[in-house]
């Protein structure tokens, strides 16, 4: 199925919300309102017939004794235009005056319009005439009395219909209005909220295209699409700054075989041709060229091991200080040869790490140690322990990491000194491999000059993991 456009969503999620509660308010504010016209007009209704009655009793001349029969006449006919159709009788209950045999048009008209009304408004109401009797009395005594036919409960004149009309257009006119505002503020937010994320998936559609320069700009004003336009950014820089290295590796990878590769081949041939004489030194400097070929491959196994997470940590008790003496027994030849001085400083406690990892590491900081420090230096490897971290250090004397190095030794293939480490055999991916296994175990690994002293290398592996 295919599935809508966030625009589309939001605008019918809009347009239905603003909808629903247009008409919800309508309808209940046309309901009150009404109920309380409704009322309004019985109490009004109400008032008008004591008024009649009132009225008629001020008719009665109480000295003669007789009704003023064109006063009457008059309250009566008023009466009639404004719908109360009534019938006067005087104190014997004889017919004084009555709104049908004086004026029957008029009256028929009247009680006609009022019914049609009242049908045409309320359709299913059950509202009729229904005659009321009131007493008239005057000074206290009984001098006749009125019947008042009345459409009820109440009823509406043109007026009152004419006011429910334009209340109920007001109404309608209030939501049609707020829902074309809330449609077309609905539309732009939904404009507004959809852009960024259509730039979003533009940019992620180009970097899945290989364009891994591709950034997004601008802010939104909306905390989550600002996030998310931070987050497209950082993907797209780190993926290129991955695909600067992946390409970097590869020529390099390419680069650094080349040379022993080169050397081997025009030796062999040199031999295999009879121009060179496959003396034991040749064939040694063969293999020596062989060797590094084999240690540029293991270590770069080693180290897409350790980047692509596979590194697997068997963890046990290391006792890092019996670690490091063993590693430094391991270079007993060179530290000899070179005539350096290893100490010790200080001892720690057994951790829980890869024993075979962590002698790897060692290995690599110790077997670099060796190679930078000038004949006769010193190395000395630090212990000390905190609450939480065990800590060890390998430093060593000689000219220390130049300063715009120090940011990148830990990056593949990066050699401080290009002419020097082709002597030393170094690959360059030593300490790539120390540092992922170092992280594989929540530490840390970094690298610092010490002033007039050299370099050092300091770890931290947390007690607990
Ligand atoms: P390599 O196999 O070349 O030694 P590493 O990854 O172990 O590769 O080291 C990277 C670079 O860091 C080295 O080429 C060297 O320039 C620098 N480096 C490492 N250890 C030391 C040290 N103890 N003193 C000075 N420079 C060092």
């Amino acid at each position: 199925m295919k599935s809508a456009r966030l625009r589309t969503r939001l605008s019918a999620a809009n347009v239905l919300t603003v909808f629903v509660t247009v008409a919800l308010i309508s309808i209940v504010a046309n309901f009150f309102i009404e109920r309380q016209f409704q009322q309004y007009i019985a109490t009004q209704q109400t008032q008008k017939a004591r008024d009649i009655v009132a009225g008629l009793t001020q008719q009665y001349d109480l000295t003669t004794k007789r009704w003023h029969g064109e006063m009457v006449h008059a309250i009566g006919m008023n009466a009639l235009y404004e719908g109360y159709v009534i019938s006067v009788y005087d104190e014997q209950e004889r017919l004084l005056w009555d709104a049908e045999t004086c004026d029957m048009d008029t009256c028929r008209r009247v009680m006609a319009d009022i019914t049609a009304r009242m049908q045409s408004q309320y359709p299913r109401g059950e509202g009729q005439f229904a005659p009321k009797e009131f007493s008239l009395i005057s000074a206290g005594s009984f001098v006749g009395k009125v019947r008042i036919n009345l459409f009820g409960p109440y009823f509406l004149n043109e007026n009152d219909l004419f006011f429910l009309r334009a209340l109920n257009g007001v109404l309608l006119g209030v939501g049609a209005v707020s829902l074309c505002i809330s449609v077309l503020i609905g539309f732009l937010l939904a404009v507004r909220l959809s852009r960024p994320i259509q730039k979003a998936v533009r940019a992620v559609g180009l970097m899945a295209g290989g364009q891994y320069q591709t950034r997004l700009e601008g802010r939104t004003g909306t905390r989550e699409l600002d996030e998310l336009t931070l987050s497209v950014n950082h993907l797209a820089q780190s993926i290129e700054s991955q695909e600067a290295l992946r390409k970097r590796l590869t020529a390099d990878v390419a680069h650094e075989l080349r040379t022993p590769l080169t050397t081997l081949q025009t030796h062999t041939e040199a031999m295999v041709l009879g121009l060179w004489q496959p003396t034991p030194e040749r064939l040694k400097s063969n293999l020596e060229e062989i060797l590094h070929v084999s240690k540029i491959v293991s270590d770069l196994e080693s180290l897409t091991k350790a980047e692509s997470g596979a590194l697997e940590l068997d963890l046990e008790s290391v006792d890092l200080s019996q670690l490091l003496e063993s590693a430094v027994q391991t270079f007993e030849a060179p530290i000899e040869q070179k005539r350096l001085t290893v100490s010790f400083e200080g001892r720690v406690a057994p951790v829980m790490a890869d024993q075979d990892r962590m002698r790897q590491v060692a290995l690599n900081l110790l077997s670099n140690a060796i190679k930078y420090t000038p004949e006769q230096g010193r190395i000395v490897i630090g212990q000390t322990e905190s609450k939480d971290t065990i800590t060890f250090f390998v430093e060593n004397t000689g000219e220390g990491i130049p300063t715009e190095a120090l940011p990148h030794i830990f990056e593949r293939f990066y050699r401080a000194d290009q002419s020097r480490n082709r002597k030393t055999g170094g690959t360059g991916i030593g300490l790539t491999i120390a540092q992922s296994i170092i992280q594989a175990h929540g530490g840390t690994i970094a690298a610092q000059n010490v002033p007039h002293q050299g370099s050092r290398f300091t770890v931290n592996i947390p007690k607990r993991r």
